[in-house]
């Protein structure tokens, strides 16, 4: 009366194809940890060695990289460089 090793495999499905597909395939997320995903459906499939990050903590990663590449300095919430705004010249 005990089938709860079924649900237990039902838990484990890809994050990007939401399927179960090979088993063998399937890694877990080293960073959200509660992810599980297929080798073939990573982004960095097949270019990476090795699979730990599945597709959603890889983007959110790249999303860092940029942003830290564009804006050397930490305090990039308010663009007040001399671009933006201009000062109103009072003209008569
Ligand atoms: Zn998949
Ligand atoms: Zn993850």
């Amino acid at each position: 009366m005990t089938q709860k090793k079924e649900e237990l495999q039902r838990s484990i499905e890809c994050c990007m194809c939401g399927d179960f597909g090979l088993h063998s395939e399937l890694f877990q997320c080293k960073i959200c940890q509660f992810r599980s995903q297929h080798r073939y459906c990573s982004n960095v499939y097949p270019k990476a060695e090795s699979y730990q990050e599945c597709n959603w903590c890889l983007s959110q990663k790249d999303d860092i990289k940029e942003r830290s590449q564009n804006s050397s300095n930490s305090t990039s919430s308010n663009k007040t460089n001399s671009g933006g705004r201009r000062r109103r010249r009072y003209s008569s």
